[in-house]
């Protein structure tokens, strides 16, 4: 059994958290590849070391002392390193980074020196092999990562006895340290794990997983034990944040299931991302939906055009008023002659009435309205597929709470409905989906 266990930023905060990781990886024996991200913030006033470290590089770049900024990271890290008492020579290590910034460096060379420096204290402090993600990832000059290139750097050094990788970053063929987007340690993890072909990629962060609610709005919500990649994405679409989106492909390649565990609570086991769930829902069913999940701050533009229906190439003319602005289309629910395009407020915010003129010059509608402040909900489920009256039931109990659905989308793979209300009553849909729903279904079965 082999399993990558990458830990987020919040895991290795401080000494106490890296004890709680020691802790994790001594208790199973599979886990001998780790990744780790950079300390993260200890408490909500904290800052997290990478975001330091990017306005550190823009201090430099605009000639302002960036000192206050750079000793706040040295501090953490110097702190970790004596309440553990280790002997890394950090002040040999600051020294190198603080002579590239004098002599021009990088963005990307400075901010991954925030995973770089918590990967060397990780490695002695758990009696590891520190392996430099610059050694080992491998990226092409169109910042890809070189998955062929990568394996064949990992094979001379990756050590059965257990290797400690900072996640986030790689190189270019030159060398160039080059860094992924935010979040971009789950990326690493799932990258390692293909290669080695890991048994699980379990990714270390604080929460147990996958809730099927936001629990900031359904407290009591329950934990999702498991779920599929499609489910997942739709999930992730509209606003559940729980993995790097590139984190799922070079995990799922190769069937590798992803265990989203917390370091906080380890007994808990978490969610688990697969790429099938049908032999393990035979033993425990899943909930009818897997997660509720949406986003405020949609806007709609609805759109009457008379005999617009068999008018070749309508559809692609509006279309094109939105492309030509730049802007993605969330969704587009019709009826005969009439379209509504539903975008992102923050997408339109500097263009919605160029765009509404253009519709107006380009298509000439019979009728135009734009309405802000719509919110999407997603119910997603696999337990939703072949399940007739569904989509009823959930209608039925919006309205007896009142709440008016102005947009409904159903896809034929029956993996999802989404429905667009007014932002203000956001809080109460979810709230009411998960009592009809998930609550009910609680209570009468046995599931967690
Ligand atoms: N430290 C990087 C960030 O904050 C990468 C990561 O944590 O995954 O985005």
């Amino acid at each position: 059994m082999i399993k990558v266990a990458k830990f987020g930023g919040s895991s290795v905060a401080n000494a106490e958290q890296f004890k709680k990781v020691k802790d994790i990886i001594l208790s199973d024996p599979a886990r001998k590849f780790v990744v780790t991200s950079a300390c993260g913030k200890e408490s909500s006033e904290d800052h997290k070391v990478t975001d330091l470290l990017y306005l550190c590089e823009a201090h430099v770049r605009y000639g302002v002392s960036y000192e206050p900024l750079f000793s706040l990271v040295e501090d953490k890290y110097r702190k970790i390193k004596e309440d553990l008492g280790l002997k890394l020579d950090l002040e040999a290590e600051f020294q190198k980074i603080r002579s590239r910034m004098k002599k021009g460096m990088s963005v990307d060379y400075l901010v991954s020196r925030g995973e770089y420096l918590a990967a060397l204290l990780l490695a002695e402090y758990l009696g590891y092999k520190f392996v430099d993600a610059a050694d080992v990832i491998a990226f092409s000059y169109n910042g890809e990562i070189d998955m062929a290139r990568t394996a064949e750097l990992m094979s001379a050094r990756l050590d059965a006895e257990g290797v400690v990788i900072p996640g986030f970053y790689g190189a270019l063929p030159g060398g160039a340290i080059r860094v992924m987007s935010r979040g971009g340690s789950d990326i690493t993890g799932s990258v390692i794990a293909n290669i080695v072909g890991a048994d699980v990629y379990e990714n270390w962060t604080d929460v147990s997983g996958i809730y099927v609610a936001d629990p900031r709005i359904v407290p009591h919500s329950v934990r999702v034990a498991r779920v599929n990649y499609s489910e997942l994405r739709a999930l992730s679409y509209l606003g559940a944040n729980v993995l790097h989106d590139d984190a799922v492909f070079p995990a799922s390649s190769k069937s590798i299931p992803i265990n989203i565990r917390n370091t906080n609570e380890p007994e808990n086991r978490g969610t688990m991302i697969l790429n099938d769930c049908s032999e393990m829902d035979k033993e425990e069913p899943p909930y009818t939906i897997t997660g509720i999940t949406g986003r405020k701050g949609f806007v709609g533009i609805t759109l009457v055009k008379n005999h617009s229906t068999v008018e070749v190439g309508f559809i692609r003319r509006l279309l094109s008023v939105f492309e030509d602005h730049h802007v993605s289309i969330e969704y587009m629910p019709s009826m005969v002659d009439s379209y509504s395009i539903i975008v992102r407020a923050e997408a339109v915010a500097n263009c919605l009435y160029d765009i509404v003129g253009w519709i107006r010059e380009r298509i000439r509608p019979d009728a135009l309205m734009v309405e802000e402040h719509i919110s999407l909900i997603a119910c997603v489920g696999r337990g939703m597929q072949k399940k007739p009256g569904l989509a009823g039931k959930l209608l039925s109990q919006l309205g007896a709470e009142d709440i008016n659905v102005k947009i409904i989308e159903l896809t034929s793979d029956e993996l999802g409905i989404v429905f667009g209300i007014d932002d203000d009553r956001y809080e109460d849909a979810i709230r009411c989906i998960y009592d009809k729903f998930i609550a009910e279904e609680k209570k009468e079965s046995r599931l967690i």
